[in-house]
């Protein structure tokens, strides 16, 4: 039973399928600044508050938005205007319907609309198109209203600078961060998960150099604490809130293991005997099995 279950859970990384969530705990913690963090069952949602009403950067799941909404309500009386989506997995963007019809208009002014829902052009192109071998669209509902294809983009909302950026072949081929400048604060979606390895979604356009090249974007965003002086906050698509100094350790890991793979397919090595060779053992009692992650790596290195 354990085995087989542990196999299955290593199999399926992106669609996590929370048992209830009518009774999941959601706990709202405060970041920096205007910017909070809700934690649950699923992907973290940072919410920015001020005097135009709620941002959230992502949504978990759709039977959660209610719950989602009176967190919120909590901290702001006024609507949610605008939702931005980190990338495309169900437990990012599940909420994203019913959540923008509870919202008022933010970015762009529309009869009848609801929230503004912003994500990169690839996330909004592979939810409406075909996936090979099926007949219907990963979704249909819940889509972005307001794309953007360009490396950045930027607005202001509730008085603070909002940068999106665009990490290309990380995570997914359609990853966005999220930066509160006034705030500092940076929302990186799954690009960064300090309690597991990443998942490089390969499926979806993700690549372990995108995924290096966007843990040192986040280096290059971030500050660390100075005495007295906060450093820049970085909440991570699951798991804690953390700092550059979290980041930085988060980056090494991969990196490391990224040579590690690529020095065994310079040796010749298949897969089966890249497993074989352990070449996470070190790091996993931390991060858990590293099975998933290093096939993910040696593919994406261009390996068979
Ligand atoms: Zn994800």
């Amino acid at each position: 039973m354990i085995p087989l279950l542990l196999a299955v859970q290593a199999a399926l990384p992106a669609q996590p399928q929370p048992p209830n969530l009518e009774t999941a705990p959601l706990k709202v913690l405060p970041v920096q600044g205007n910017v909070y963090t809700l934690f649950g069952p699923g992907g973290n949602i940072t919410i920015q508050v001020g005097k135009d009403g709620a941002l959230l950067v992502d949504t978990m799941f759709a039977p959660l938005a209610p719950r989602i909404a009176a967190e919120v309500k909590k901290l702001t009386p006024l609507p949610i205007r605008i939702i931005i989506d980190t990338h495309i997995h169900p437990d990012h963007v599940g909420g994203n319907e019913p959540l923008e019809k509870m919202g008022a208009t933010g970015l762009s002014p529309g009869e009848g609309r609801g929230a503004t829902v912003i994500a990169h052009e690839n996330v909004l192109n592979r939810m409406t198109q075909p996936v090979t071998g099926k007949q219907t669209p990963e979704k249909q509902t819940g889509l972005p209203n307001h794309e953007y294809d360009t490396p950045t983009k930027d607005f202001s909302f509730n008085g603070e600078a909002v940068i999106l950026i665009h990490a290309p072949k990380a995570h997914t081929d359609g990853d966005t961060m999220v930066f509160f400048r006034r705030s500092d604060v940076l929302s990186t979606g799954d690009i960064f998960t300090p309690e597991r390895y990443p998942f490089i979604d390969l499926a979806r356009g993700g690549s372990i150099d995108g995924e290096i090249a966007a843990l040192n974007q986040i280096l290059h965003l971030t500050v660390p604490e100075q005495l007295q002086e906060g450093g820049t906050k970085v909440v991570p698509g699951h798991g804690r809130i953390c700092d550059e100094a979290d980041v930085v350790e988060y980056r090494d890991m991969v990196t490391i293991i990224r040579d590690r793979v690529r020095d065994a397919l310079k040796r010749g090595l298949n897969l089966s005997q890249v497993k074989a060779e352990k070449l996470t053992l070190d790091y996993d009692t931390r991060y858990g099995s590293g099975d998933v992650f290093v096939e993910s790596v040696y593919k994406s290195l261009g390996g068979k």
